[in-house]
């Protein structure tokens, strides 16, 4: 009667699996969230922008010139402070 014993062991490192894969997420989650602190507030990488059609305000990758307004569409250059 090996069956159970082993079905039992599966089950466990299943358990095991999901728990170590919850931890790697909370881990992942805790660091992102550290990093964002350390960075976030004294100098944000991303570039803002301001809609000049509807006044919408967002922000995209410093890497790029021009965004496009999510809201309708327009390429708007980016607010240089
Ligand atoms: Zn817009």
């Amino acid at each position: 009667m090996r069956r159970p014993i082993r079905s039992m062991s599966i089950s466990s490192l299943i358990a095991i699996y999901v728990v170590a894969l919850l931890g790697a997420l909370c881990g992942l989650g805790i660091y992102s969230e550290m990093r964002r602190r350390r960075f976030g507030p004294t100098h944000t990488e991303d570039r803002i922008f301001r809609c000049t059609k509807c006044g919408f305000i967002y922000t995209d990758d410093p890497d790029v010139d021009r965004s496009r307004c999510s809201q309708c569409g327009k390429l708007n250059e980016p607010i240089e402070f």
